[in-house]
Formats: structure tokens, sequence, C-alpha cells
């Protein structure tokens, strides 16, 4: 295999282009794994244009955000206070699976609490009716209950990141970006510039030797990380690295955001993401401490853009009133898939830059994020390691969206929804990945086992899939294995025991509201 053109050179000097989200996450992973705040350690500098804005969504992320957090160092009381967070223990799924007919809505709740298999695996025993009428979620796990109720997922006795059930965030995607940058220049010793690069210098063999920038001159380092999100300043214009669209796949290829005040200080606010589908796509709904982050995501294929202002300006009116009228709106075209490649030459890609979905399960940081640990973890030391290194990276990145994107699909071939041809249009089985057809062949007469998700990159497993699965209905025939499960009696008695389970708890847990306050006021135990 032909090696890097710079062989022995020494990987010294990383430059992150690009301030939101991902370049501030991969620039503290870097500076934390790299020791940047010690002598000896590789300098990571960040530089991020005064003008060019984030793209200021992303307000969701799942658990893996905790151990992430924690490894960097981060407090969870200041990320808390400092972030307008608050916590986040399922996505409820409203509407998904049929159209609303009279007022009639369908739910179901993706929690991130797994079912208890240490006594029983109480999975086929749900599908073979012992648990009464309880939903899929509401019968394996006690987080639907909570959420139902408003509940937070922690005590003001629990240390920071520890918690009664599984749980990750929601967060102001600006000040989370503003409070890595501090974390990242003031404990991990990342440099901050802030300029505009206006060119790409490469050398002869193809590596990128500097940016240009129009303030602070050329700058030169070993390693560039192109977190410059849509614009792909790095990998596409400067290294020519084509894109893969999935919208053949994924549909939806624009948001509408936007930000509305909650009504009252009392107001509950849901310790879950609402994700209510609607003609054309669907709209999420996110309760932070100081205001509601909500939006449409849709087809443009399947509707138009004034069209889906009146979508999502009719859902806030239930909430908001006459204020829907008023709040700003403000229109993102996405687009849809990932790279060829993520990592070519010394320029890799993390953030919008390196791929993208539909923010419905919350994959964006929660990839980036996974992404930029494992660059900072496996970093090369010589420039002769990196294309090694970088196509073992491109296999993994891409069999992580590719994954994801199976997972996402799931939620809407799903659906019986007639009511438009966004949703017939989703269930065409050409518009649907060959290996997420194979795994629902199988699934039809069994149900899904860890068998069936052999890669430990797979960002989405067993249990994830189970809890879409059966909340949206599918069916398994366990007809002809019923007598492989006897444990009927077991099983009720399993599904009673978490029903206490679920009271019990309940009762001893404060209102979500009332939970941050007192993080707020008082602050978490240190771990
Ligand atoms: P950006 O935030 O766009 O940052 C780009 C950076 O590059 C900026 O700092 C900019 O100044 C800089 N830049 C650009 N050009 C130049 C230049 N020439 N010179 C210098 N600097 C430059 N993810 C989730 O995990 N959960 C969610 O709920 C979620 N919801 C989303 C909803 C929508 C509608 C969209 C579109 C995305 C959502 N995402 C979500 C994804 C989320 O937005 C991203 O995870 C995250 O914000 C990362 O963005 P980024 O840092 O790659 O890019």
């Amino acid at each position: 295999m032909q090696e890097g053109g710079g062989g022995e050179k020494s990987i010294r000097h990383v430059l992150v282009v690009g301030g939101g989200t991902a370049g501030w996450l991969t620039a503290c992973h870097l500076a934390r794994a790299l020791k940047t705040n010690t002598p000896d350690g590789v300098k990571v500098t960040l530089v991020e244009s005064a003008n060019i804005p984030t793209i200021g969504v992303g307000e969701g992320t799942v658990p893996a955000i905790r151990a992430s957090l924690e490894h960097l160092g981060i407090r969870e009381t200041d990320f808390v206070r400092d972030c307008d967070v608050t916590f986040k223990q399922s996505i409820k799924f409203v509407d998904w699976l049929h159209a609303p007919d009279a007022g009639q809505s369908h739910a179901y709740h993706h929690v991130f609490d797994y079912p208890d298999r240490r006594t029983l695996d109480p999975i086929p025993y749900w599908l073979m009716g012992q648990a009464a009428n309880a939903s899929f979620a509401g019968a394996v796990s006690v987080q639907e209950y909570l959420c139902e109720a408003n509940l937070g997922p922690k005590v003001m006795t629990h240390t920071e990141y520890d918690g009664a059930v599984n749980y990750a965030y929601h967060l102001d995607a600006a000040r989370f970006a503003a409070f890595l940058t501090r974390h990242a220049t003031e404990k991990l010793g990342v440099v901050h510039k802030l300029t505009n690069v206006t060119d790409v210098k490469l050398s002869g063999d193809g590596d990128i030797s500097a940016v240009v920038t129009d303030s602070e001159g050329t700058l030169e380092a070993d390693l560039f990380v192109d977190c410059t999100g849509f614009a792909s300043l790095l990998i596409e214009k400067a290294m020519g690295v084509g894109f893969i669209p999935k919208d053949d796949v994924l549909f939806v290829d624009h948001a509408l955001a936007a930000q509305v005040p909650y009504m009252s200080d009392s107001e509950p606010i849901p310790c879950h993401t609402l994700a209510t589908a609607r003609e054309a796509g669907w709209i999420w709904d996110i309760g932070l401490s100081a205001r509601r982050g909500t939006g449409y995501v849709y087809s443009s294929r399947h509707t138009d853009h004034d069209r889906a202002e009146e979508v999502l300006r009719n859902y806030l009116r239930a909430s908001v009133g006459d204020m829907a009228d008023k709040v700003d709106c403000r229109r993102i075209p996405m687009r849809i898939g990932y790279r060829e490649k993520y990592w070519v030459k010394n320029c890799v890609a993390i953030g919008l830059s390196q791929g993208f979905v539909e923010p419905l399960e919350a994959t964006g940081i929660l990839i980036y994020d996974a992404t930029a640990r494992m660059l900072a973890e496996q970093f090369p030391a010589h420039r002769r390691a990196m294309d090694r290194l970088a196509k073992r990276f491109n296999a993994r990145v891409r069999n992580a969206w590719d994954r994801v994107i199976d997972f996402i699909k799931l939620h809407y071939c799903l659906s019986q929804r007639d009511d438009s041809a966004f949703w017939r249009d989703n269930r065409d089985e050409a518009s649907i990945p060959r290996s997420l057809l194979e795994n629902l062949a199988v699934w039809r007469d069994q149900p899904p086992s860890s068998y069936d998700f052999a890669s430990r990159l797979d960002v989405f497993n067993l249990d994830n899939y189970l809890y879409v699965l059966y909340g949206m209905g599918f069916e398994t025939n366990m007809a002809p294995l019923i007598s492989r499960y006897q444990e009927a009696a077991a099983s009720q008695e399993y599904f009673s025991r978490m029903r206490s389970h679920a009271e019990h708890l309940a009762s001893g847990l404060l209102s979500h509201r009332e939970l941050i306050a007192r993080i707020k006021q008082y602050g978490l135990q240190r771990v």
C-alpha cells in the first residue's frame, strides 16, 4: 500500500476549521487525548468565522453524550446551568402509525432504558399477549410512565451523570458551542482564532499544507479537520471528495425551525422529545429550560414551503394560540447523505461536512462525537500511519451512517399512513435499503435478537429496534414459537413488577421542571 507523502513526519499540530458543535467537540476530544495543555502535547488550533453563523439547531442528544462530557472533564452542573439544558428520557412518536382519526392519536415511546432480562426475556411474552394491554415500552420499561408524568430521571442525591434511569439531554446549540469554546480554550489548551478561511493550499503530494485566512495570514498544520458544516470547505472544495446523496431513501430535505416561549413559569417541561408526524414529514418539539425549540422537517418534493409553514404554525397554535402567527420561522435546506470518504490524505471531515440525515433520532451529535473521539484515540503519530488509519476510519464511519439510515427508514416504512404521497412513497420497497428489508423479513418470523446486530459499532442496537418495531405495531408471528416460551406466569409477574416499580420510582422523583431548577440553584454532587 502506498504510504502518505510525509513519511516519518510527526503530527504535531492539528487545525480544526469551523466552530459549531462538531468543531468544538472535535477540538475537545483531540486536546484531551493529545495532552494539548502540556509542553509535549500536540497543538490544536480551531479557526472559525466571525460572520458565517453556525447552523444553530441540534438540540436533542442520546445517552452516549453523558460519557463523552464526563470524559472531557465537564461538570454536569455547569453544563445544565450554562446550556439551557433539560433531560431527555425518550422520543415520543405521535401519529406515525395512522393519521389522526376523529381526534384519536396513536403514540409510542422509544425510551432509553433497556429491558431487564436478568430473570426472563420479556419480549416474546409481550408479543404473546401476556402483558394485557400494556404498550411495549410501558410493559418492559419504567420510563414511559415517568415521561408521561413529566418526571426527571434523577434526584439531587444522585452524583453527576448518574440517574435512576438512563437519560440524555436537550440543549441550546448556540450556548453549547460557547460552553465548549470556554472549556476547550481555558481547560484543554486549544488555541482559538476568529477569522475567515479564504483559500486552501495543497502540497505536491495532495496533502493540505495550509489554509489562507483574511486576518490571520496563512495557517500551517499537519492534520486538518473540516468542521465547516454544509459548506464542506476542505473535504469537498479543496480535496474534491464527492457526496453520496441518500434522499432516495430519506425524503425530508428542509427544516423550518422556530423557538417558542413557555406560556407560564409553571408549564410542565416534557422529559422527552416529541416527534409528531405530519403530511410531508414531522415536527420536533423540545422543551429546554427557558424556551421550546420546534421545527417541521419536510420533503420539498411532497409539499411546498408555504404549506410547510402553515403546517408548523397550525401545530404551534394548539399550545401558544395567536403567538403562533408571530414566531420567526427559519428555513434550513438540508443535504441528506454522506461523503464518499471522510478521511483523505491529511484531511478529516467531522460534522455536517461528513454527512447528515434528518434529526429524527438525534444522530448528528452522536456520530460527530463518536468519530471525533475515534480520531483522537487512534491519532496517528506520523504521516506514514495516516493512510492505513484513514482506510479503517472510512469503513467504520460509512457503516455507522448506513446503519443509522436503516434505523431512520424503519420509522417510515412501518407506517400505515395513507393520507399523502409522502407516506405512501416511504413504503415503496425501492426506497428501502436491502439490509433493512432482509431484517424485517427475518423479524416477521422471530423477534429480533442480538445476533442481528453483530457489529459493535452499530449505533442503534437490538433494544432501539424493539421499541420502534413494536411501538409501531410490527407483527412477528409467534404461533410456531409458542412451545419455546412456557413461563407465562413468571412473565405476568415480571410485567406487574415493572408497573409497581414504575409507580414506586415515580413517587420519589421530582417534576422535571423542579429538578432543573434545583440543579441550577444547588448543583449536583461531584462524581
Ligand atoms: P455548523 O454549526 O454549521 O458550523 C460550521 C462552522 O464552520 C461555523 O463555525 C462557521 O463559522 C465555520 N465556517 C464555515 N465556513 C467558514 C470559513 N470560510 N472560514 C472559517 N470558518 C468557517 N443533531 C443532533 O444531534 N440532534 C438534533 O436534534 C439535531 N437537530 C437538527 C435539526 C436540523 C434542522 C439540522 C439541520 C441539524 C440538526 N442536527 C441535530 C445536526 C446538528 O445541527 C449538528 O450536529 C451540529 O450542529 C454540527 O454542525 P457543524 O458543527 O458541523 O456545522
